[in-house]
């Protein structure tokens, strides 16, 4: 068998790369195995252009999110399936110096694009503690990314263009002009498989610094029109569903829920909102970050057939739309990738 590209993982990133591949005229091969990570889906699925304590504007947000607005619309439209939830979120105040800093940031061209409005007075004081009022985001929303992958497996499978199963690197071959696994001939194999690379003999030398996190699923009669954000998230994902998050732990990595995480995420959740809820159940996950907190994409330094697409970290829903797009173009046109994220700024490592 021939193909371009053999892809490791169909979590987020593998799944969209795939998919910017196949729309660029490409064979792909998908290897994924569901039971080594969890990441990609259960992740809260947040795209949010303002971010962190200090609330600012998220890194490389105006490359991101202009493309990240298109194409998502345009993904479930050639999926056939419906994940993308366009819809504000609201961060409340803590202080009125907060509010007086935002009366001034929104009016700031480099922020304007992404404020639909600042409260100065509580807005949704029924639901949560805006005593200080609040600012409403725009271009903001968030993917429902089980479905989304689900719909993405579908769409390869029809293609005969995913394997299930676990790839064994040790299986690669290195031949004059393609590499081939198990009888599968490519140009190149582009490793997106999340937080495992760190135990995978290619690619391990990448500083990844994986974070766990985890999620409680909640049910309200409350009808909440805009995703509440303030020490936790709560994402109304329908029928009074939401999901709430999330934690961090760089310590213990496995993706088991624990007890701990639920008591912080309770705490949050009661300082932030005021109506009644009961938890459903509790998600965990493990999230391939970076020490930079970029993503670390491009070819490995002495076998030049393996990329690396990986390092998505917090923020995998508004990173990897933008980069999947510049990987197919350096692949596929040989343009540049961008120095930042650049797996060469780490060839020291290797
Ligand atoms: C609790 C939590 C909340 C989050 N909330 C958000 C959010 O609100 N917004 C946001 O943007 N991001 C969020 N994230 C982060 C997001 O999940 C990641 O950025 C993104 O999912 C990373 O995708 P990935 O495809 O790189 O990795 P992964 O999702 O880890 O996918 C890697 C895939 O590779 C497969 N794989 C690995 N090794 C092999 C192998 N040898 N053979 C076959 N298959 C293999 C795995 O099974 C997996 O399917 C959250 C994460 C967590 C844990």
């Amino acid at each position: 068998m021939l193909v371009d590209y053999i892809l490791v993982g169909q979590g987020l990133a593998g799944s969209i790369l795939a998919n910017h591949l196949i729309n660029a005229g490409c064979s792909v091969m998908v290897f994924d195995d569901p039971l080594l990570s969890n990441s990609s889906k259960i992740a809260g699925g947040l795209y949010n252009p303002v971010t962190g304590r200090k609330m600012a504007k998220t890194w490389n947000a105006d490359n991101l999110f202009g493309y990240l607005t298109d194409y998502y619309p345009k993904l479930q439209q050639q999926l056939e399936a419906d994940f993308v939830n366009d819809i504000p979120i609201y961060r409340p105040f803590i202080s009125p110096e907060e509010l007086n800093e935002w009366m001034g940031k929104s009016a700031d061209i480099d922020y304007s694009s992404y404020v639909q409005a600042v409260h100065n007075s509580s807005a949704y004081g029924n639901q949560v503690s805006d005593d200080f009022g609040g600012i409403l985001l725009n271009q903001s929303g968030f993917v429902d990314t089980g479905k989304l992958l689900e719909a993405s497996a579908k769409y390869l499978d029809e293609k005969e263009s995913l394997t299930k199963g676990y790839f064994n690197p040790a299986d690669l071959k290195f031949e004059e002009g393609y590499t081939s696994y198990q009888g599968i001939k490519c140009k190149s194999v582009i490793f997106c498989n999340g937080h495992k690379s760190l135990e995978e003999q290619y690619f391990g030398w990448i500083p990844l610094r994986p974070v766990k996190g985890e999620l409680l699923i909640i049910k309200t009669e409350e009808n909440l029109r805009v995703i509440h954000n303030r020490g936790v998230f709560v994402i109304p994902l329908g029928n009074g569903v939401c999901k709430v998050g999330s934690t961090y732990d760089h310590q213990n990595l496995d993706e088991k829920p624990t007890i701990e995480a639920k008591n912080v995420l309770v705490h949050k959740l009661n300082e932030l909102v005021k109506f009644p809820y009961e938890i459903e159940y509790q998600l965990a996950g493990v999230r391939p970050a970076t020490k930079d907190r970029k993503p670390i994409i491009g070819q490995h330094p002495e076998f030049k057939s393996l990329i690396s697409f990986n390092g998505f970290g917090t923020k995998g829903v508004s990173l990897i739309p933008y980069y999947a797009k510049q990987l197919t173009e350096f692949l596929t046109k040989n343009k540049d990738i961008d120095s930042e994220v650049n797996i060469e700024r780490f060839f020291s490592l290797y």
